[in-house]
């Protein structure tokens, strides 16, 4: 009886006890699997317009994709503050995905961050340009930003009414070092829909026209090397042709780097950023801060 007593409790105690070492046994790995993750993880951010919502009219105050001055200025503070290395196109893909070239004693074990800006909006040389020469001239420190541009939409000579950037306008940032020119495409077209001729002509001819204009500038031949889908949108056979024309190319999916994964570098996540996400948020996502869904992990 007593005997039998012992083994009944024995029997169901065991039960118990296992699955909680085993518990504990998964916490420790996720544990360290997490670790590994956000060690590989490179946020890189994708605005569109700038404004400046204290001057802005009622007209360019809308708009989902316009960011706030303010805010923007703020992120940039706590980047620099934070030390970060804001990471250009190039250095993204030597560095980190091909790792064809060694990182520096200066940069090593430095936070990384890219901030990109699409479609050439003229209020990222009235409303960027301006808060970056600010941060430099009070944090000694030159912020770096990747602008995805459409040659085909760049506002003509003098022109006054449109609403993208110019030529001139793309050479001022660049000479001074803080912008890092890539191609959108000549004339963001969806590329998914195009006859393949159209689909060759609108990679080529953009990386053409963003050359010709930063041409004496650009000795190294950085610019347009490297791409972003327009809408985001791609089939195998635009990744195909975009990969013959260009090095890495950039999607706009709202989700989190993580290169130690990343098989394909025309397949590079970007975090998406609208008027709805506060500086805050943006810090948290700078930090990592984002959930990773079930695919980015490896
Ligand atoms: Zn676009």
């Amino acid at each position: 009886m007593t005997n039998n007593n012992d083994s009944n409790f024995l029997n169901t105690q065991k039960p118990k006890t296992f699955p909680f070492s085993l518990t504990l046994v998964f916490i420790i790995f996720f544990t360290i699997l997490n670790i590994g993750n956000t060690e590989s993880i490179i946020p890189i951010l994708g605005f569109h317009g700038i404004i400046d919502t204290k001057a802005s009219t009622l007209r360019s105050y809308k708009g989902e994709m316009n960011y706030p001055r303010e805010d923007l200025e703020k992120l940039l503070e706590y980047l620099i503050l934070n030390d970060y290395w804001f990471l250009s196109t190039q250095d993204l893909y030597s560095f980190f995905l091909k790792k064809s070239q060694k990182i520096s004693a200066e940069h090593r074990n430095k936070k990384t961050i890219m901030i990109s800006f699409d479609d050439g909006y003229k209020t990222v040389h009235t409303n960027l340009l301006p808060v970056l020469y600010k941060l430099e001239n009070k944090y000694r420190r030159r912020v770096k930003v990747v602008l995805f541009i459409n040659p085909g939409s760049l506002a003509r000579k003098n022109s006054v009414n449109s609403v993208h950037l110019g030529c001139q306008e793309l050479r001022e940032g660049f000479k001074k070092g803080f912008y890092d020119i890539q191609s959108h495409g000549m004339n963001h077209k969806n590329l998914t829909n195009l006859p393949r001729h159209q689909l060759v002509n609108e990679l080529l001819q953009a990386r053409t026209e963003l050359r010709k204009c930063t041409q004496d500038l650009d000795i190294e031949q950085t610019v347009a090397s490297h791409f972003a889908y327009p809408y985001g949108a791609y089939t195998k056979q635009v990744k195909y042709y975009v990969s013959k024309y260009y090095l890495s190319s950039y999607l706009y999916n709202d989700q989190i780097l993580n290169y130690g994964c990343l098989k394909d570098y025309h397949e590079i996540p970007r975090l998406m950023v609208n008027r709805q996400k506060s500086s805050k948020q943006l810090i948290e996502m700078a930090k990592g801060l984002h959930p990773i869904n079930n695919k980015e992990k490896c």
